[in-house]
């Protein structure tokens, strides 16, 4: 590893105004689980770190009923997991926790690094694209906000500019007869998904139709990918078991995912139907029980 040079700016504005005066020879590190991998497979040598895990004011989870879930991009994912307020609203995110990394690692790490990394084989991406979740981003010209879907570009690639830190991430308050999901093939509990799906699903108590369907995968593709096939079978009709396999049919057949030492490309394919079929009918459950 390359040496670098360290700050470790107590605020927001601080880290700002510093990654500013870097003017992109700063990379921003925080807990490090993913960055400190690639740092020493010499895939990245930043001439300087700005390190913001200790910015307290960016580690927070919070619910308004208008305005829905916010959270802090320091956040850890253990405190994601365990958070009463996060397994009253949704318990999804506490349930997809529970899968990622072992306790240390979920300890230390925080879901803004999980999201800028920019991995797609990501646990929280898929099911904050399934939530409809929006990203806060800070940086020398002010605020922004992008909707998540938007913010990957290619591998551990993401729409950010120099000089800008992710700094929320929000969730709107989810419509009722909503239920969602989150599953992943892995090997080991804890294990990065081979595959994994997230899904949300709306219906209709009147008639049981579905009127809202989100659905997203992980390491099928360079980003994470939203399946607007499989959605498109399921709205506006009563979900039936074959509607689900044909959703994961559809989604399957968009797919053409990438090979590696965990499965081939046409078994990625399979297992993306798969997935989806089982994550879908799991949310749909839970927007049912809610009727
Ligand atoms: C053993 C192991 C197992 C794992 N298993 C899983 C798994 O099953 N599922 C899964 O989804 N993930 C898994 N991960 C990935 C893990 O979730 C991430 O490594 C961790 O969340 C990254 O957070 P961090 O704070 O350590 O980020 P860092 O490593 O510090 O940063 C990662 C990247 O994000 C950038 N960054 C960090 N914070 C910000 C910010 N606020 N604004 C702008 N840029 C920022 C950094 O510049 C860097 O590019 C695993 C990691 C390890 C080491």
């Amino acid at each position: 590893m390359k040496n670098f040079g360290y700050a470790a700016p107590k605020n927001v504005g601080e880290a700002v105004g510093l990654l500013a005066e870097l003017g992109g020879r700063g990379k921003v590190i925080a807990g490090g689980q993913s960055m400190l991998i690639i740092m020493k497979q010499n895939m990245l040598a930043p001439e300087f770190l700005v390190d913001i895990k200790g910015i307290s004011e960016l580690d927070y989870i919070k619910y308004d009923e208008k305005k829905g879930l916010s959270i802090g991009a320091l956040t850890t994912h253990r405190t994601i997991e365990k958070s009463p307020i996060i397994k009253k609203t949704y318990p999804v995110l506490s349930e997809m926790e529970d899968n990622l990394a072992v306790v240390q690692t979920r300890n230390w790490g925080t879901i803004g690094g999980n999201l800028c990394h920019g991995d797609p084989a990501g646990d929280p991406t898929i099911v904050f694209i399934a939530l409809d979740a929006k990203l806060k981003i800070r940086g020398p010209a002010g605020e922004r906000e992008i909707d998540i879907e938007d913010f990957y570009k290619d591998y551990l690639e993401v729409d950010l500019n120099p000089g800008e830190i992710l700094v929320e991430i929000q969730v709107p308050p989810a419509s009722p007869h909503t239920g969602a999901a989150h599953s992943k093939l892995m090997v080991m509990k804890g294990d990065m998904g081979i595959v994994g799906a997230a899904a949300s699903v709306t219906v209709n108590p009147a008639d049981g139709t579905c009127s809202g369907a989100r659905i997203a995968l992980s390491n099928v593709a360079s980003t994470p990918w939203r399946s607007r096939a499989a959605e498109n079978v399921l709205l506006g009709k009563v979900i039936t078991g074959e509607l689900l396999a044909e959703a994961g049919r559809a989604a399957s057949a968009e797919l053409e995912p990438p090979a590696d030492v965990h499965g081939s490309s046409e078994y990625r394919k399979e297992m993306a139907g798969l997935f989806v079929r089982r994550t879908a009918e799991i949310a749909l459950k839970r927007a049912q029980a809610q009727s």
